[in-house]
Order: structure tokens, then sequence, then C-alpha cells
């Protein structure tokens, strides 16, 4: 499962403690590589220092807590405040920041299986993503939408507050989007639904494509 890949390789084994040591995943991509769409300094800011201040924070956490050994997608399902805000934030932007890829290097819209289950539950392509940025502009203050599957395979849009993933509702999430105000200040101000309507230029449908077939 790429899913589970990833999550391996956000964490390692500390050599002394065998304490779960958890590491930024480097970006697939340079930090400029999403431009115009998304800038160097936004990624720089976003990955380099929110995500960044998230793992810190999570790894200062969970010494000699339950979590100590758990991975990312434990701590996102089953722990609580601070743990569960910072580890599932990790997580969250995994997700987030693995989805994307520079402008024309791939497909402009999901092919496959994901393809046909996007025409299948939503109509068309171009109606899926109206939905979608309609609930993402509505979700109030800071927050993420997703594309999730159901146990059954079925597509659903979703939207949740602050650090909230959809694994905690037996969903598997397939594309997450930060509406964080970080997420598009600096490139769009307060122009969240502009932030929408590009942000589909650098959308990794093969990756994303993966995710739903892997799930
Ligand atoms: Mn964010």
């Amino acid at each position: 499962m790429k899913r589970l890949l990833i999550l391996l390789a956000a964490f390692a084994i500390h050599p002394a403690t065998s304490q779960t040591v958890h590491i930024l995943p480097p970006l697939p991509y340079a930090t400029d590589a999403l431009e115009p769409v998304m800038s160097r300094e936004t990624v720089e800011l976003h990955h380099g220092k929110h995500v960044q201040t998230y793992v810190d924070n999570l790894n200062r956490l969970i010494p000699g807590t339950p979590y100590a050994e758990a991975t990312l997608e434990e701590i996102t399902m089953t722990a609580d405040g601070a743990v569960f805000n910072n580890g599932a934030q990790i997580l969250n932007h995994i997700i987030f920041f693995d989805g994307f890829a520079p402008e024309g290097s791939g497909p402009d819209k999901p092919t496959g299986a994901l393809g046909m289950a996007i025409e299948r539950d939503f109509g068309s392509f171009a109606a899926f993503q109206s939905k979608f940025n309609e609930a993402a502009t509505a979700q109030f203050g800071s927050g993420w939408a997703w594309l999730v599957s159901d146990p059954d395979g079925r597509l659903v849009i979703v939207t949740t507050s602050n650090a909230d993933n959809p694994l905690r509702d037996g969903l598997t999430p397939i594309l997450g989007i930060d509406v964080w105000e970080h997420s598009y200040y600096v490139d769009y101000r307060n122009r969240r639904a502009d932030y929408l309507a590009a942000i589909w230029r650098i959308i990794d449908w093969d990756t994303v494509g993966h995710r739903y077939e892997e799930r």
C-alpha cells in the first residue's frame, strides 16, 4: 500500500532508546516546482516551518506516553489533545504535499479506477471539482477538504476542522486540500476561492489515483 509506505518513511527508530522519532518526509519535488500555483515562499513556510513544528512538537510530546512507538496513523485514529493535533497534522500534510506534482508533468485529471469512480459518484470530473470547491470554500475557519473512499469504494467529499482527519470516521483519504489560511495567504491573500480554482493544476493524479486503487 502506497499510503503505508509513505508513513513508513515518516519516522525512524532512535538507536539508543528504541523511541520512535518522527521525521519530516522530504518533498517529492523542488520547493519552487509548484509555481505559479503555489509559490516557493509558501512551500518553504508551510512545509519547512509549519509542518516541521508539528514534527518537533510531536517528538517532544510522546516520550513516556502510550504513543511513544505509535505510527502517525495510529495517533491520528486514537489520540486526543496535543498529541492528536500535532500527529494528525503531520499525516494530513503528508497526504497534501505528496498529492502534488509540477504543472503539466502528469495527467490533468484522474484516469483508471479513480476516474471511473468519480464519474460514477459525481456524474463528471467537472461536477466533482465544482462540488469539492464549494465544500472547501464553505469550510468555516481552519480545516481541510477531502475526497474520501468509504469501505465499499464509494467516493464522498467531506470537510474537517483544524487537525481532524476522515480516518477517524472509518473513511480513507484519497485527496486532501488544506484550507488553513497559512496554505494560501502568501499567494492569494484572503481569496480562498482563487487558491482552490488554481490548485487542480498541480494535483498529481497518478499518486492520488494509486491511493484509491490501493486503499
Ligand atoms: Mn497546513
